[in-house]
């Protein structure tokens, strides 16, 4: 019998190993940290070996194939040994993927992931389809693979998932844009992230789409380079007329595949924003080349409800509006947060800093923003950037979720916007960005 180990013991890695299971794997699950309770109990249940806190050897370095699990980065001892004895590391995506003759729509990008896979996953149910969410939403794709049958998935994969993926083939891939993010983990080489993302194409044929942001200039570079198959369909804001792809006609998204040709008012658009505009025009054409009606695509793209910590809108207090954005991570996103606001914003920012450049903000924070309130333990970047630009009276740090939501208030005046977008990881202050959105909530809430 086959030998799978599994490295990694959260989501994906118990999905990974529920899966080798019910295939009749001999399967065994390391962990260097600690498993949560509930995986645990998972693990029991299916009768899975498993070890945590600790990497034995032994009976890791016995395996026919290992399953990484996307936390863990290559660079650990215990993956270098297994690629030095030449064992096969995949990813659970790539596992999966063996065993599912779903029709696959498949998403990565810098930004926009979770709310263009929700969008597309909407879009499908409405038209009545039998369909999986996965990857990194919700459950993994392995442990419904293992559990369930669909005949469509839509999966956010991220690219440390992408990294261990060889021939796992999606029928439609998305990429939804790239700008600098996570580049700790490519030896701080845009391009290294970038062929990253785009092993989502690797294994595309001409039956296939590849659906992209035509107005990204890294994906356009990037593919000036490469050859790909597959049928082509860009997605733009810019005035134009394509043959295939979705643009912008007057006041309507066009989109168009094959013969087909579907227009949505831009104002019946239920998500704000221009980067939301992007995230539709993407929904719509995985939708199209799906064959689904104009008439489901448009209700669709007008009644889907904000995802909780993407601009979403917490409380109205006093005229003032707050907005959790916890999940804007990186300066991309905070620049489209910021870009959407029609009211003058008190901006909640910081946190861990992943290397950011602040200079393309600047010029949003003189046209928009009234105040900034830090939320982070190091706010040097932040201070240096914008203090000058929002006066030093206006500028201040703070250090819990309460306090930040507390100094907000003092700035806000009537009609103004309290946004938290903080361009940073939470790790400095929070376990993870929900925590901290759900903590901003609260305090929100509590005024
Ligand atoms: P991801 O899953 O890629 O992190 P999300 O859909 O969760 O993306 O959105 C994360 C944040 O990125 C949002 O809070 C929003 O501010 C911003 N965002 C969403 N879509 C886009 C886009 N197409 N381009 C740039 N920023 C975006």
């Amino acid at each position: 019998m086959s030998r799978i180990v599994v490295l990694g013991g959260g989501e994906s890695g118990v999905g990974a190993a529920v899966l080798a299971k019910v295939k009749g794997f001999d399967v065994f699950l390391s962990d260097n940290g600690t498993i949560a309770d509930h995986f645990v109990d998972d693990l029991r249940k299916w009768d899975i070996p498993f070890e945590q806190g600790g990497h034995t050897e032994g009976l890791i370095l016995s395996a026919d194939e290992v399953v990484k699990s996307p936390g863990i980065p290559s660079t650990v001892p215990m993956v270098r040994k297994l690629e030095a004895q030449g064992t096969p590391i995949l990813s659970e995506i790539e596992f999966a993927g063996r065993y599912d003759s779903a029709k696959k729509i498949c998403i990565t990008g810098s930004n926009g992931k979770t709310t263009t896979t929700s969008l597309i996953y909407y879009l499908l149910k409405n038209a009545g389809l039998n369909v999986g969410l996965g990857g990194n939403i919700g459950k993994s794709y392995a442990f419904q693979v293992a559990t369930e049958h669909y005949d469509y998935y839509v999966l956010e994969i991220s690219s440390f998932q992408l990294d261990n993926c060889y021939e796992f083939h999606p029928d439609i891939a998305i990429i939804t844009n790239i700008s600098p993010d996570h580049l700790d983990r490519y030896d701080y080489q845009l391009e290294n992230y970038v062929k990253s993302k785009f092993r989502i194409t690797q294994n595309l044929n001409p039956e296939d789409c590849f659906i992209f942001d035509s107005d990204d200039s890294i994906t356009i570079d990037h593919l000036n380079k490469i050859i790909i198959s597959a049928k082509k369909l860009p997605f733009t804001q810019k005035e134009t007329d394509l043959k295939q792809g979705a643009f912008i006609k007057d006041d309507k998204i066009v989109v168009r595949v094959d013969d087909e040709e579907c227009d949505v008012y831009l104002k019946e658009l239920a998500l704000g924003g221009k980067h939301n505009i992007y995230n539709s025009m993407a929904a719509a054409l995985a939708a199209k080349a799906s064959g689904i009606d104009n008439q489901v695509i448009r209700e669709s793209l007008a009644t889907f409800q904000p995802i909780e910590h993407r601009l979403e809108p917490v409380l109205s207090i006093k005229d003032v509006l707050y907005i959790n954005d916890s999940k804007a991570t990186n300066v991309d996103a905070a620049w489209y947060a910021l870009e959407c606001q029609t009211r003058p914003v008190v901006w909640i920012v910081g946190g861990k800093d992943k290397g950011n450049d602040y200079e393309v903000l600047k010029p949003l924070v003189k046209d928009k923003v009234r105040a900034i309130v830090c939320l982070g333990v190091d706010n040097t970047k932040i201070r240096e950037a914008f203090e000058d630009i929002v006066g030093k009276e206006n500028f201040v740090e703070t250090r819990s979720a309460e306090d930040a939501v507390t100094e907000s208030s003092k700035f806000a005046q009537s009609g103004d916007v309290v946004l938290l977008s903080p361009c940073c990881a939470s790790f400095d202050l929070f376990h993870n960005m929900e925590e901290r959105g759900e903590k901003f909530k609260e305090a929100v809430r509590r005024l």
